[in-house]
């Protein structure tokens, strides 16, 4: 049964949508010099447009709180959401232009990437207020840091209030206040945003329960009780200071497909996170759940069209 269909709560996605635009090249150009490209693509993106995606695609009930801009591309990512199921009820328009990445991905698939945010950037803790409708009920609050750290502080407040899990995604890195540490019911962080959050290197592949848990407590210094820590091909690791002793670090291995996109797969890690924590999982079986999810989205390229639905990650999870 999916979340919505087994009456799941609510996920709430507050954050960025952008329009992915993606140049094809062989080599990546210098500064300064021009290259001919051989292929063009424009395509729905924006990690909280992808979260939302990946949520719904399996089945939960969400709701996405952004801005576009008044154009052909903020159409476009509107009907991309809202075409899998997503409440795009506290979506509004603003003067400026929707947001917009632009790629540039060689043949060995190296990229390099540009953000102009344009209406992402209006995003502000007014619009969390007014999108109190949604956020009251809300059992999971997710949030990254592709919109203004005001308006992310905003809604992991109005989250907490409403006593929802609060999932923050600390990508693109920033720094955050302590507050927002204090927020977050859940860190979400991939090996890099790990280390520079806790301002050291973190184990690699492979590493003994003991040196990840050292990793968990400094995370609890932060104020930071309950932390995922994506490993890209080699999994994830649960770090869960609220958990009994002795089953504070839990590895999640990977999920073995042949990959042929990896892009969004993060993305995909989180939607499917937030929407079994929303339907009641703990933590660790929410992050086994999303294991799946997200290698399944890699088997495929894209990223939003990539993204499986709950049936196909259940088939693999049999
Ligand atoms: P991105 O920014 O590219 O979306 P990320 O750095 O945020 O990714 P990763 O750690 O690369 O996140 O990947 C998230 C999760 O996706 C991993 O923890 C893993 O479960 C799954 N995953 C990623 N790549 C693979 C792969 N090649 N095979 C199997 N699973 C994968």
């Amino acid at each position: 049964m999916s979340a919505a269909a087994s009456g799941a709560g609510r996920i709430v996605v507050v954050g960025s949508l952008n329009a992915d635009l993606t140049i094809y090249c062989d080599r990546l150009p210098q500064p300064g010099e021009t290259v001919q490209g051989n292929g063009f693509a424009v395509n729905p993106g924006g990690k909280s447009a992808n979260q939302a995606v990946a949520a719904a695609r399996l089945g939960g009930h969400v709701s996405l709180v952004g801005a576009v801009g008044e154009d052909p591309n903020g159409a476009m990512l509107e009907a991309s959401v809202a075409g899998v199921g997503v409440d795009v009820g506290h979506v509004r328009t603003s003067a400026e232009p929707t947001g917009v990445a632009v790629i540039a991905v060689d043949a060995r698939g190296e990229n390099n990437i540009i953000i102009s945010a344009g209406a992402n950037g209006t995003l502000s803790p007014k619009d969390v207020a007014d999108a109190a409708d949604v956020l009251e009920g809300a059992a999971v609050v997710s949030l990254c840091l592709e919109v203004s750290m005001d308006t992310v502080l905003a809604a992991a407040q109005a989250g907490h209030d409403a006593g929802a899990q609060v999932l923050l995604n600390l990508s693109p890195y920033a720094e955050i206040p302590s507050a927002l540490a204090g927020l977050a019911d859940i860190l979400l962080v991939n090996s890099h945003e790990a280390a520079l959050f806790l301002g050291s290197s973190v184990p690699g592949a492979g590493a003994a329960a003991s040196e990840w848990d050292a990793v968990r407590s400094r995370f609890g210094g932060h104020g930071v009780q309950q932390v995922l820590v994506t490993l890209g091909a080699n999994g994830s690791v649960v770090l869960d200071s609220l958990a009994p002793a002795g089953s504070r670090v839990a590895f999640v291995q990977p999920t073995q497909v042949h990959a042929v996109d990896t892009t969004g797969a993060g993305d995909a890690f989180t939607g499917a996170v937030a929407v079994r924590l929303a339907a009641g999982d703990g933590l660790a079986d929410a992050a086994a759940f999303a294991s799946v999810a997200a290698a399944l989205a890699t088997t495929r390229k894209g990223t939003q069209a990539a993204y499986p639905e709950a049936a196909d990650v259940e088939r693999r999870l049999r």
